[in-house]
């Protein structure tokens, strides 16, 4: 057994193994656990300092789980745009692949936490062939996203498997892996995987670090790794209350992401899933975090910020307002609050200037 299987193996399943080792009573949390599964392996436990700190309010189930009466089910409404099971299918060009129902663990704010880990995800051959078979006939979807569940909890051979299935169909331009094991379990960054991916290029990887204490030497190694066999490397953080609501641990975070080659790709406003509602913050702090990365660090640490839409419209981007006025007046504010003026309405027709345009490459 390799050594990441080991510690999937180790991973604590009961609040009582975790509890009795931090002194807090275990029981309100069983119920909890009851209802959605926990899994710490002893590689990510092994990050939280102190009872209740970022890393243990990602892991460790809490009570606020079950008395959550404001936020439904599935707010994304993922069950109503899978064509068929496991593959969604919202935007015109890309799909959604879930290919794995497991994960390295079992994060206490998942957007699918409805599903992840348990019985009603049922993903099997069956499913993942009828995903390959709807990819196939509809050739409009150029970028497939593989998510899950997490899927390099598959085998190396499972998802050499599906990799090849999708390669098999030219209209597939570029494959995504969506994954937290390069944070939650990085030891799973073998070699042997990294050369089995290397074969199906383009392939992109966006993983999910959410604080800087995540951001250890073991995951700089595992993004290293995949960086070095030319897999460009994304990441989508989620804005959490008492994980990372704070402009300061967001900066720390994506600058720390750069050194270990990771473009911070988006940060999501919390999604109002059934049993998240206390992790969810305010939009204004979400663009507080923005205003406090632009233009006050690198470019390439700031990402986009999205609110998926709840009821299936997609990712929304916002930013703070730059942009004061448009007109002839385009009347613009920069990162330290001052005023600018640009000039609208001198600029050429529309017909001259996409000629001036094309002269100018
Ligand atoms: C996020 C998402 C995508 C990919 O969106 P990008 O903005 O292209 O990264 C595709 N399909 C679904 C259902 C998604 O939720
Ligand atoms: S790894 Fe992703 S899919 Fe799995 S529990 Fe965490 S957020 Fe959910």
């Amino acid at each position: 057994m390799e050594i990441w299987q080991k510690l999937l193996q180790a991973s604590i399943t009961r609040p009582s193994e975790v509890t009795r080792r931090f002194g807090i009573d275990p029981r309100p949390l069983e119920a909890v656990a009851e209802r959605y599964p926990m899994r710490i392996n002893p590689y990510y436990l092994g990050l939280i300092r102190s009872v209740g700190d970022p890393i243990w309010r990602q892991a460790i189930p809490s009570e606020e789980e079950l008395h959550d009466a404001v936020c439904p089910v599935d707010p994304l409404n993922e069950e109503n745009q899978s064509p068929v099971p496991n593959l969604v299918h919202r935007y015109p060009d890309r799909a959604l692949f879930l290919v794995c129902s497991e994960c390295a663990m079992y994060c206490r704010f998942c957007t699918r936490k409805r599903k992840v880990g348990g019985e009603n995800m049922v993903i099997d051959q069956k499913s993942i062939d009828g995903g390959l078979d709807y990819i196939r006939s509809h050739p409009e979807i150029r970028d497939v996203i593989l998510s899950g569940g997490d899927p390099l909890l598959l085998s190396d051979d499972r998802l050499d498997a599906i990799l090849k299935g999708l390669r098999a169909i030219p209209t597939v331009e570029i494959i995504r892996i969506g994954s937290r094991v390069p944070v939650v379990l990085p030891q799973r960054i073998t070699p042997a995987l990294v050369r089995m991916l290397r074969r199906y290029h383009p392939l992109y990887l966006n993983t999910h670090f959410n604080h800087p204490d995540e951001v250890t030497e073991t995951a700089a190694k595992a993004c290293a790794r995949l960086a070095d066999v030319g897999i460009p490397l994304g990441n989508q953080s989620v804005l959490l209350r008492g994980v990372n609501d704070d402009p300061e641990v967001m900066k720390a975070l994506m600058q720390k992401l750069l050194t270990i080659r990771v473009k911070p790709y988006y940060i999501y406003q919390a999604d109002m899933v059934q049993g998240t509602n206390h992790f969810r913050t305010s939009v204004e702090e979400g663009l507080a975090v923005i205003q406090s990365l632009r233009g006050h660090t690198s470019g390439m640490a700031v990402p986009a910020y999205v609110i998926d839409a709840p009821g299936g419209g997609g990712k929304i981007p916002l930013l703070p307002e730059y942009l004061q006025n448009l007109g002839s007046d385009v009347v613009l504010k920069n990162y330290r609050g001052d005023l600018y003026h640009y000039d609208n309405s001198a600029a050429p027709p529309e017909e001259k200037r996409s000629v001036a345009a094309n002269d100018h490459y």
